[in-house]
């Protein structure tokens, strides 16, 4: 019928109706207003009855969610589940019926109540406040027919469409349920799209009109070059199907350490969120893991998870890597990643506010504890394990996390390059620590003064942006100067092209979704080191991120047409 465009962030073709998925609203809103009292006399019995039916609807739909997903999520959503059953809930919604309330508002005005409560009663419970806010939305879905909030469960395969899609909930998202997405809003470096790769979803982020077409409609995702054909003909689908197997085949081809045609070596290592097969993983053969993204294991977490449950987590990574490297980073909690256990819930600025390192300025035994986990679980295992912190801006607080992390037996510690601050002085953030770690989805962010969830800055967060690859050139040199190792983990080195400007620039380690290795190791063996600074040089002499890309784009297919002879 038609196509729609968007921004490809994770490949792959697939077709399959389309189900949207009913807007949440914004994280600890306000209970929606009570409904006007009315006119003409209660149905007492009636809208008790109803306001008690939705709340066992949604009790019964989370029992079965939890007993499908299993492990910390059926933990999750069996006490989600009791909370829609409480019987004090269910007396406080009767009181008011009786007192002349339609179900609607006795309902939102019983959860309105208890939200108070909790909220008053400190950090620990004012988390329970988002809990209870799920649970209103969804009872006053089921009374009004509306779309219960959250992704849909039809029972069958699905493309999943919406406006946007919070980390929480793609992190749950079952593949072999969802087997695309589709979002209105969102950034290519998103945690979405992040989640949406790491997990193997074919994605197209920030394409206008998905929210708009009916469910049911079929449509063809090519997560790779960000096109929606709505209802495609039987030859569209049958080219669809030609270019994955092609994608398919070329993946499934080359394995080896990751070195340019002249043998100079660059560890190619994957980034991980914990939820990944990591059966899968090992076909693609990488050195090790550049990026454990720890807070993905505990995204859905209402408190924070005790040291052996860390333990185990980290050591089902560990094992899966033998003796190679594995990177951990402590939790990245905060902005676009709460963690309802330990970020605050109304910042009024959460990027900039207390995230990654900066959550141990408020609890600082977190940290500890979870470094203690790491080290308790590296001691039981063969990989080389490393630790690293997000989102460090200073010399001090890289000095300050290394010395935690060997007080915890941790030998190696590093930082990660985010805040344009630690890449300015690179030099002396190197010298304070053991490696550093590029992250050039916040160091865009950051650079650019431009959110990453927002689909329409894109051309800003465009990692081929010649100020961010000044950045990088800059972290690349100071950790030079410093003697210590310098790698990429941000979606940047997923590009094959810009993985050789990286590699030019400096950089001696790339870290990727899994799924992206493959291209980035060919890509590699078929330049020079010579080449690759070629390229980065013309990468940086280019106006802006098209210019870079373009220029790139031509001269490396220069360099490859001259060595082919
Ligand atoms: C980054 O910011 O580039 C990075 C790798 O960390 P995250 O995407 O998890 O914020
Ligand atoms: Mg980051």
């Amino acid at each position: 019928m038609g196509g729609l465009r968007g921004i490809g962030v994770s490949p792959g073709a697939v077709a399959g109706p389309l189900i949207r998925m009913a807007t949440r609203p914004a994280a600890g809103s306000a209970p929606p207003p009570a409904v006007e009292m009315p006119a003409v006399e209660v149905d007492v019995h009636g809208e008790n009855a109803a306001a008690r039916a939705a709340l066992e609807a949604v009790a019964a739909e989370l029992e079965t969610r939890g007993t499908r997903a299993g492990g910390d999520a059926a933990e999750v959503l069996a006490a989600q589940a009791m909370i829609a059953r409480d019987p004090g809930l269910a007396d406080l919604v009767t009181t008011r019926v009786k007192a002349g309330w339609l179900a609607p508002a006795a309902l939102a005005d019983a959860f309105a109540h208890y939200r108070g409560i909790l909220a008053g009663a400190g950090e620990y419970l004012a988390a329970r406040v988002a809990d209870l806010d799920d649970i209103r939305d969804r009872a006053l879905a089921v009374l009004s027919g509306r779309a219960v909030p959250g992704v849909p469960h039809p029972g069958h395969p699905y493309v999943l469409a919406a406006v946007d899609l919070a980390p929480a909930d793609t992190a749950t998202l079952d593949p072999a349920e969802v087997i695309a997405i589709v979002t209105e809003e969102g950034g290519p470096t998103s945690h979405t799209a992040i989640l949406a790769k790491s997990l193997g979803i074919p994605a197209v982020v920030a394409c206008a009109g998905i929210a708009s077409l009916a469910d049911a409609t079929v449509v063809l995702v090519d997560g790779g070059t960000g096109v929606v054909d709505v209802e495609p003909g039987a030859e569209a689908l049958a080219r669809a199907q030609a270019r994955e197997d092609a994608r398919r085949a070329a993946l499934a081809a080359g394995t080896g350490p990751g070195r340019t045609s002249d043998g100079h070596g660059v560890d190619l290592l994957v980034n991980l969120g914990g939820a990944e097969d990591l059966t899968v993983i090992g076909a693609v053969g990488p050195a090790g893991v550049g990026l454990l993204r720890t807070e993905f294991l505990f995204l859905d977490r209402p408190d924070e998870p005790g040291l052996a449950e860390q333990r185990e987590a980290y050591l089902r990574v560990f094992a899966a890597f033998g003796g190679r490297k594995v990177v951990v980073r402590t939790l990245d909690a905060g902005a676009d990643k709460p963690l309802r256990f330990v970020t605050a819930p109304d910042e009024p600025n959460p990027a900039l506010g207390v995230r990654g390192l900066r959550t141990a300025r408020r609890a600082p035994g977190l940290l500890d504890r979870q470094l203690a986990a790491i080290a308790a679980a590296a001691e039981g295992s063969e990989a080389k394990v490393w630790v690293m912190a997000p989102m460090v801006s200073t010399p001090a607080e890289a000095a300050a996390f290394r010395a935690r992390a060997r007080a915890a037996g941790l030998a190696v510690a590093g930082v990660m390059v985010e805040v344009p601050a630690a890449a300015l002085r690179a030099s002396a953030v190197a010298a304070a620590c053991d490696f550093l770690s590029i992250g050039t989805n916040d160091l865009a962010q950051y650079a650019f003064a431009a959110d990453r969830m927002a689909g329409g800055l894109a051309d800003l967060l465009d990692p081929w942006q010649p100020a961010l690859l000044d950045l990088v050139r800059l972290a690349a040199d100071g950790a030079g100067a410093a003697g210590k190792p310098v790698g990429v983990c941000g979606e940047a080195a997923s590009d094959p092209l810009l993985a050789l400007v990286l590699v030019g620039l400096g950089v001696t380690s790339l870290s990727m979704a899994p799924i992206a290795l493959p291209a980035v190791r060919a890509s590699l063996a078929r330049h020079t080191l010579a080449h690759c600074r070629r390229l980065a040089a013309a990468a940086l002499a280019a106006p802006d991120g098209q210019g870079a890309r373009y220029a790139v784009a031509a001269l490396a297919a220069d360099q490859e047409r001259v060595a082919a002879g």
